[in-house]
């Protein structure tokens, strides 16, 4: 598969442009909840996890640990040992480890706010329903869920019981991606017009058995484009200041690796097409490490790679040089910058539209390459 074809990456001492950039994240700081030294919140919220795997213990885990703003008071997996071995780690007690189906009694668990759903795609939707009946506010990984009639039903169950529904989309949180934004939104080089991007993770080749839920159809939803193409998707919208794309086209990649790939698309490539007549190419893969995204408008561009979309720090260059931004852990910032959002009743950056929205692209994309058509996108 064809990467985007970009410029060389230009080195990080190149600091032009720093000064206005480092005006936007002074004003970020607050908005993403990052001012360190501020005053200390009087009552951490209680998360509980749902699933407790990979992204669980290797990135949210520790970032509650690191959080003023958090404290992890509760599970929900199916191994009730794993669960007791966290309640150890992290001084919850036993009373708030729960099952998938004992989750209603999440309602009795007072010392839990919140609900964080991390388990496989197709699972999202009955576990942040099964949370909001229980009264907690949900934030959901990504993709929001494997259907928009899913989303919709998760957005209905959260609004009905008078909870906050949020994605984890991390992004939206970390400095370089919302200068980005920012630059979208302000329009400071004119609207960005024409976009490349691409976000593929290179699974190599292991035996099916060995492999987890992400190449099964039923779970995961799909292949790459519900996993690391809805990145793609959310920096085309970014780019166009959160619009969404009038139609799309879309074309599956080769299987080099069938036996991995039976169910699932290996890759995908499409097009965005927007309103105003800018175009989003895009791409992404579980057979390839690659990980950008550019945006051209009349009197400029921005590039964010070196990788765009994974936990690192994006490298964010512009037409007018480097944009020099703090490094944040992304998962940290996203979740303080949430509990602001809880707990002052603001908008959130990610919400359950947001997440539906995607899902409503995803869907429009793999109609696209299944019958070769053009395909209006029905947000
Ligand atoms: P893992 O496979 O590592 O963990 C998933 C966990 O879900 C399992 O460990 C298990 O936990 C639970 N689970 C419940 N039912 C099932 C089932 N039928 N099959 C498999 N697992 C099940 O996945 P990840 O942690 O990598 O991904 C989980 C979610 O997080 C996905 O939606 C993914 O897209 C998202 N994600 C988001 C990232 C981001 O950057 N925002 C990065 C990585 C993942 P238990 O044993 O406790 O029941």
């Amino acid at each position: 598969m064809k990467t985007p074809s970009l410029p060389a990456p230009v080195s990080r001492r190149r600091f032009i442009g720093q000064l206005s950039a480092a005006a936007a994240a002074i004003s970020l700081m607050p908005r993403l909840g990052l001012a360190a030294d501020g005053p200390k919140p009087a009552k951490k919220l209680g998360i509980a996890l749902v699933g407790l795997g990979n992204y669980s213990t290797d990135e949210l885990a520790p970032a509650i640990g690191q959080s003023q703003h958090w404290r992890l008071a509760g599970v929900v997996t199916g191994s009730p040992e794993k669960g007791k071995r966290w309640a150890q780690r992290h001084a919850f007690p036993q009373r708030n480890i729960l099952g998938y189906e004992t989750m209603a009694r999440l309602a009795d668990c007072p010392d839990i706010d919140v609900v964080y759903v991390v388990t496989p795609n197709a699972l999202h939707a009955e576990h942040c329903i099964a949370a909001a009946g229980a009264g907690k506010h949900v934030i959901t990984e990504k993709p929001m869920a494997t259907s928009v009639a899913d989303c919709d039903a998760m957005i209905a169950a959260c609004r009905g019981a008078g909870v906050r529904l949020m994605v984890g989309y991390r992004l939206h949180y970390e400095p370089h991606t919302a200068e980005f934004c920012r630059l979208a939104r302000e329009r400071t080089f004119g609207p960005f017009m024409r976009m490349k991007g691409s976000n593929s993770f290179d699974m190599g080749d292991p035996d099916p058995a060995d492999y987890n839920w992400r190449v099964n159809k039923k779970l995961a939803g799909g292949g790459p484009l519900m996993d690391m193409g809805v990145y793609v998707i959310q920096a085309a919208c970014m780019a166009k200041a959160e619009e969404a794309p009038v139609a799309v086209t879309g074309k599956f990649g080769p299987v080099t690796r069938p036996r991995l790939f039976a169910q699932v698309e290996q890759s995908i490539s499409w097009t965005m097409e927007f309103a105003d007549g800018a175009l989003a190419d895009c791409e992404t893969s579980y057979a390839e490490q690659v990980s950008l995204f550019e945006a051209t408008a009349a009197h400029g561009w921005a590039r964010l790679e070196d990788p765009a979309f994974y936990y690192d720090e994006p490298l964010l260059t512009t037409s007018r040089g480097v944009v020099d931004l703090p490094k944040v852990n992304h998962q940290l910032a996203q979740l303080d910058a949430m509990a602001a959002e809880i707990l002052t009743g603001s908008p959130s950056l990610a919400p359950g539209e947001m997440g539906r929205r995607d899902i409503a692209i995803v869907k429009a994309i793999y109609a696209a390459a299944a019958s070769g058509q053009r395909t209006e996108v029905k947000v």
